[in-house]
């Protein structure tokens, strides 16, 4: 047991200030955790930033201490550079200390001490960075070295990016010395426990806040209850609140004491208990009104942390594609889509496209007002299309906000989303059937690796369809939800029609 105790990394040591059972888990039951794609494009954002960072602070014999020789062969490099009194920049210096292991992003030398830099894809400063960086510091500091410096350095969401591979400005410097040396005894402490921890036996700590607090915890499957209807799938409900009625024995949602939940759970409770699918009058009055023409809007997007076209800002929302069902008349339905696979800025050409295949007239429906947001920053991109883009704008109507006042089923599990939404009201649809591209994150990754020059030109026709599949599938689901609202329920969802390309 304690050998696994031996070398803590910096991460581990994070996930025990989280949540001392998320570390015992990740010891010694790592195959239980699961990462959401948010997770994992967080991390990979991270890594990017990591890159780029070392093209910002690069200068002549700077060293990148490698891996893949081992952690021992990393150790004793870095060690021998600053030991010599390296002059120049040692990227993912590799130290361990006290039974804690750390590799430093940046150490800049300065004369005899160091300038310790932290690297961080975030847009500004999180608590739980500055104990991150104190870590660092306990080791380097441990060790004997000194530092007179300690640099958080996070991504400056107002850079933008000129081109030709100059990010020189994407990154931006804050002092968090101060910080860290407060923070000093609680590193200490906390490597006590951990080390601890790990030595015994699974933690017995119930499940609440920390569980999303700072980061979205990977057990959280195995540690939550699964009822059929656990009561953290009420909607709008904290995990503290949830973690509060565990503790007290209440599991499942139905067995809440009804002066405790708001009126959305309340409904939320009563139709669960029901066991029957709600549809207030509301919703079919609401698609009654609506005249025709008809569209039906969704975008994908990518917002990556580092920018890839000129002009264009960190995690900066950009459009690449769009799928539009409309129906000209009752039951006359077609279909638009757009994607674009260039390589170049898509935004002009979205924006463009859309503008025509919207027209002039007809409600624009949209699930969320994420839409809004896509077509209101195409807006500023592109003043001289700022006349009819702010026209669609003033079209569009939110189909999520009329469901969430309108309808419910228990299988929605307290969620909206179409994904939740479509299999409720019709029998032959499931984004699990489409193939690979589920979900808007794995959409986004679809892009990019599309657009890769490395990328085979069979793969990119595999990821066309499967982008081209996904959106399609989410006007499609809007277009049946609408008709399922207009029939008054089952049996009123379907889809006919034909298909354009723009
Ligand atoms: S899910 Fe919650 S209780 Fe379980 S390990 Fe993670 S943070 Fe701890």
């Amino acid at each position: 047991m304690l050998s696994k105790a031996r070398n803590l990394s910096k991460s581990r040591l994070m996930s025990a200030r989280q949540c001392l059972k998320r570390l015992w888990l990740e010891v010694h039951k790592p195959e239980l955790a699961v990462f959401s794609s948010a997770t994992r494009a967080a991390f990979s954002a991270g890594h990017a930033i990591g890159e780029v960072a070392r093209t910002i602070y690069d200068a002549p014999g700077s060293v990148l201490i490698p891996y893949e020789g081992g952690l021992e062969h990393a150790i004793r490099k870095t060690t021998r550079l600053l030991n010599e009194g390296a002059q120049f920049p040692v990227f993912e210096a590799t130290l361990a200390f006290g039974g804690v292991l750390v590799r430093i992003d940046v150490l800049l030398p300065d004369g005899h001490n160091w300038h310790i830099i932290e690297v961080k894809s975030s847009t500004s400063v999180k608590d739980e960075h500055l104990f991150d960086t104190a870590v660092q510091s306990w080791v380097f500091r441990g060790l004997g070295y000194t530092a007179d410096q300690v640099l958080l350095a996070h991504v400056d969401n107002q850079f933008v990016y000129p081109g030709g591979e100059n990010y020189l400005g994407l990154l931006r410097e804050v002092d968090i010395g101060d910080d860290v040396v407060r923070l000093n005894p609680e590193v200490a402490s906390l490597v006590r426990m951990a080390r601890d921890t790990v030595a015994g036996g699974e933690p017995e700590i119930g499940v609440g806040k920390q569980c999303n607090t700072p980061y979205d915890c990977p057990f959280i499957g195995y540690c939550w209850p699964k009822d059929e209807f656990p009561v953290q799938t009420l909607p709008r409900v904290s995990k503290g609140t949830a973690g509060e009625w565990i503790r007290l024995g209440i599991t499942d949602l139905r067995q809440v004491p009804e002066r405790q939940l708001t009126d959305r759970q309340q409904w939320v409770q009563r139709v669960t208990r029901s066991g029957t699918a709600e549809l207030l009058p509301g919703a079919k009055a609401f698609a009654d009104s609506l005249g025709y023409p008809r569209y039906y809007l969704d975008f994908e997007t990518i917002a990556p942390a580092i920018p890839r076209w000129a002009n264009t800002r960190p995690y900066e929302v950009l459009p690449f594609q769009w799928s539009c069902h409309y129906e000209a008349s009752a039951g006359e339905v077609q279909h638009a889509e757009f994607l674009d696979l260039s390589g170049e800025p898509p935004m002009r050409r979205v924006a463009e496209s859309l503008i025509r295949v919207l027209g002039k007239n007809g409600v624009v429906l949209m699930y969320s007002s994420y839409e809004r947001v896509v077509i209101d920053r195409l807006l500023h991109r592109f003043p001289d299309l700022a006349p009819a883009l702010s026209a669609i704008i003033e079209r569009l109507v939110d189909l999520r906000r009329v469901t969430e006042d309108h309808y419910y089923h228990p299988a929605m599990a307290g969620s909206w989303s179409l994904k939740s939404v479509l299999p409720t009201i019709t029998a032959d649809s499931g984004y699990t059937d489409l193939e690979g591209i589920q979900e808007g994150t794995e959409a986004s990754e679809g892009y990019l690796e599309a657009i890769d020059p490395a990328t085979t030109e069979q793969r990119k026709a595999e990821l066309k369809q499967q982008l081209l599949e996904y959106c399609r599938f989410d006007t499609d689901a809007m277009h049946r939800l609408l008709g399922y609202f207009a029939g008054g329920g089952p049996g009123s969802a379907g889809l006919t029609g034909g298909r354009r390309n723009e």
